[in-house]
């Protein structure tokens, strides 16, 4: 009976009938930009988030890839167009940010420029803004390396991980690291603005996108937006792999047909440059990446070395001013101990660590902490690793 409902699972996978035991692929090294990788990528041990071990390929990455042009971002005054924006409130929709979109946030209550058509751009890595509603356009920072982890063998979930705001997503072949949406105006009061090709700079200092950006042309058609990304557009094409370890293409499927069956992360399994395998198509609607994932990442896939953003490792150690914040460079990374502590209080990391807040940029208010877990500030604090010493 149990195999039965073994092959009954893989004859249903996905929506789409396929063989039982039909390949699942892995992720293919040799599909990334040979440029993409600040050093060799190698095959690693972890540990997958359902507590199995497993191998991963572990790659290294610049804060952008070499060569790749990005920007505008936000425009300098209502003259220009910069960047696309995602607004979320009346009139919800994907924009150009230019002076039709900023006067219509001003309609609304949001206002992003002077009476003399200055905008307001704030540079997070060395200001903050001073006005209620700032462009948010982060200035790069050369020296910082992500580093991410994939599975080698993809596995699915028992359920799918659904991606929240600035959800890990996977990374693209270029080696730009992927991510769900951006935080709202309505959240942060502030529009860091998306070039036209979906991606910005965080505040540690890397590129990244919200979108997948080799088909995001196919999103302006549907929406009617002014934009044009200058990568080349390829719906048929892969576009990179999501922290699962599936593949993730564009729109369509390799001969151009629309993609069909799919489920609710956007993904089927079928054919791909791959081979069979399970994968995940963008959507035609903003943004057009998957919205879950259905297999089980690796824990800890995702550090960098910037001193901001989602992933630092230096977070605290001064540089950029702006301190890990939780909608651009909210949790991401996990620092030693904390796996073991969230297994041993019973909860998940996730959900020690947003009890915790930023325990690298500061003191953690255990008693709060203790109280949203459910437990005690003594038994927290036994279980929590010693603060590093400095
Ligand atoms: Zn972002
Ligand atoms: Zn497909």
């Amino acid at each position: 009976m149990a195999s039965l409902n073994h092959a009954l699972r893989a004859l249903l996978l996905g929506g789409v009938l396929m063989a039982p035991g039909a390949a699942i692929a892995h992720p293919d090294l040799a599909t990334f930009v040979a440029a993409a990788f600040s050093k060799e990528p190698v095959t690693v041990d972890c540990t997958l988030e359902n507590g199995v071990g497993a191998k991963c390929y572990e790659i290294t990455v610049n804060y952008l890839p070499e060569g790749l042009k990005i920007g505008p971002f936000c425009p300098a005054t209502l003259d220009d167009a910069g960047g696309i924006w995602h607004w979320t409130g009346e009139n919800g929709g994907l924009y150009r940010v230019d002076a039709e979109f900023l006067k219509m946030l001003d309609g609304l209550g949001y206002r992003f420029f002077d009476d003399d058509g200055t905008v307001h751009v704030v540079d997070n890595a060395t200001e903050r803004p001073t006005v209620d509603h700032a462009c948010i356009n982060v200035s790069a920072d050369e020296t910082v390396k992500i580093t991410m982890r994939l599975p080698v063998t993809p596995v699915m979930a028992e359920t799918p991980t659904v991606l929240g705001v600035v959800g890990k997503v996977g990374v693209a072949l270029d080696g730009v690291p992927i991510f769900s949406d951006a935080p709202s105006i309505q959240q942060t009061g502030h529009m860091p603005a998306l070039d036209t090709c979906g991606g910005h700079i965080d505040p540690g200092g890397w590129y990244h996108w919200h979108a997948t950006s080799t088909d995001i042309d196919t999103v302006f058609d549907q929406a009617k937006v002014g934009a044009h990304c200058a990568l080349e557009q390829d719906s048929r094409a892969l576009f990179g792999y999501a922290f699962d370890g599936y593949p993730m293409v564009g729109s369509t499927e390799m001969d151009g047909t629309a993609a069909a069956g799919l489920d609710q992360c956007n993904g089927h399994v079928g054919e791909t440059a791959l081979g069979v395998t399970y994968h995940y198509h963008a959507s035609e609607e903003f943004p057009n990446l998957p919205g879950c994932l259905v297999g089980v990442q690796a824990q800890n896939n995702f550090s960098t070395t910037a001193t901001a953003g989602i992933g630092a490792t230096r977070a605290g150690e001064g540089g950029r001013n702006e301190p890990p914040r939780p909608d651009d460079g909210g949790p991401g990374h996990v620092p030693p101990g904390f796996d073991e502590a969230a297994a041993s209080l019973g909860v998940t990391t996730d959900v020690l660590m947003q009890a915790l807040g930023n325990p690298q940029g500061g003191r953690p208010d255990l008693a709060a902490a203790a109280e949203n877990l459910g437990t005690t500030e003594a038994k927290l604090r036994a279980v929590l690793p010693p603060p590093p010493g400095r």
